[in-house]
């Protein structure tokens, strides 16, 4: 007959099996491009839920300064590297983000650009299948291009220039998304992709040329604001945590065969010129709207079509644009006197 254990036994056992499946729950996580914008809020999420993060960086678009908070804490780890160059570690889950985004930062070294998007992702997928782990390609709406489907749905092919100046940004994460899909066929390496539509948010660089944190930079300082073209090209802007929540979502999505590509996005859908009126009106700023010439293939439109993530993920988000935008006034006021 089985004999009832003494309360005072039961204690220390129920705190042992605690301890157990938090440790369990807690995964050893590398971040390619941590210290950018995106990867800086994503490592603090992880950070904060208690896994063991690398984050990987050259420093070529993000800094020390994005991740400052995390240095110290013992559950964060800082690495500078090239993922041009192998790289080894044991890790149960990798999201890719290494790649500068603002079309400034990846026109200025295009060769670059190609080669951390092509041979930086074989290199990850090199590690994820050695090691088998998880990996998340964060992908963009610009695999798109200029898009003759309207709002883009995930089976769109695309519409994009290969020999002009976007190109080694939309060519090479082209090329990354043939290669997740190749490793997944060839290998089975557990690949997850999510295209990423234009997001913003506090740390992104003040003079990256992104439109959003252009104008409000111009705005609070009294400066004209820039819009290229008529200003009737439009946009759909989405905030940081939103994005984040959605990769999370996706890299936990336990289905091995839901492998994306999936859009990650805001829906609602702005023109620049809105938009500079609706950043005018929010800072209360005396700037004037002027007009500059369109760059070389500038889409002229970009909405996500997100009944994918919502039917999957039961994703979608949550920060409208004003709010938004308030909290992007809110950061760039607090550090206009250092831009
Ligand atoms: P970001 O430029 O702020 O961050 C990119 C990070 O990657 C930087 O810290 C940079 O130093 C690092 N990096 C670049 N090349 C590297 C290399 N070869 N090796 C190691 N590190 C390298 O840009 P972001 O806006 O944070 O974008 C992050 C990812 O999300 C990118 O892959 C980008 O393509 C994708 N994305 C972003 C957006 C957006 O609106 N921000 C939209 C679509 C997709
Ligand atoms: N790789 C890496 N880290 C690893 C394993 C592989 O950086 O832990 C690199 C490897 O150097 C190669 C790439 O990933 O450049 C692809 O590796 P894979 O094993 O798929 O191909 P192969 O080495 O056979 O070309
Ligand atoms: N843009 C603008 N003024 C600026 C910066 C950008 O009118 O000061 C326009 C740009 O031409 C594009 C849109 O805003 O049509 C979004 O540009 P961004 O570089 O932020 O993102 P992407 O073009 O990569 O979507």
């Amino acid at each position: 007959m089985l004999r009832r254990m003494p309360e005072k036994a039961i204690r220390p056992l129920i705190f042992f099996e605690l301890v157990k499946s938090k440790i369990c729950l807690m995964k050893r996580i590398l971040v390619s491009g941590g210290a950018g914008f995106i990867g800086s809020h994503l490592c603090t999420r992880l950070v904060n839920e208690g896994h063991d993060v690398i984050c990987l960086d050259n420093y070529y678009t993000g800094s020390k300064e994005n991740i400052w908070h995390l240095i110290g804490r013992p559950n964060f780890e800082l690495v500078r590297h090239d993922i041009v160059n192998p790289y080894w570690a044991e890790v149960d889950e990798i999201y890719n983000l290494a790649c500068p985004a603002s079309p400034i930062h990846y026109q200025h070294d295009p060769i670059q650009t190609t080669k951390t998007a092509v041979v930086g992702s074989l290199n990850m997928l090199g590690l994820a299948k050695r090691v088998n782990a998880k990996i998340l390609q964060a992908s963009t709406s610009e695999v798109y291009g200029d898009p003759a489907m309207h709002p883009q749905r995930e089976e769109y092919w695309g519409n994009v220039n290969p020999v002009g100046i976007r190109s080694c940004y939309d060519e090479g994460k082209r090329c990354a998304e043939t290669l997740f899909m190749d490793y997944h066929r060839r290998h089975g390496v557990r690949v997850k992709i999510i295209r990423i539509f234009n997001t913003y948010g506090p740390r992104m660089l003040a003079h990256d040329g992104r439109v959003v944190s252009n104008f409000v930079v111009q705005a609070l300082k009294g400066q004209d604001l820039t819009i290229y073209g008529d200003g009737k090209q439009t946009r759909s802007f989405q905030y940081v945590d939103d994005l984040v929540e959605g990769m999370i979502r996706m890299m936990e999505n336990t289905s091995d065969d839901f492998l994306g590509p999936i859009n990650i996005g805001n829906p609602g859908e702005f023109t620049m010129l809105e938009l500079a009126e609706k950043v005018i009106k929010l800072t209360g700023s005396k700037s004037r709207i002027i007009f500059e010439p369109l760059p070389h293939d500038d889409p002229r439109q970009r909405k996500p079509d997100i009944s994918l993530a919502k039917k999957v993920l039961d994703w979608e988000p949550k920060v409208q644009l004003d709010e938004g935008l308030g909290h992007m006034i809110e950061y760039f006021r607090s550090i206009i006197d250092k831009i």
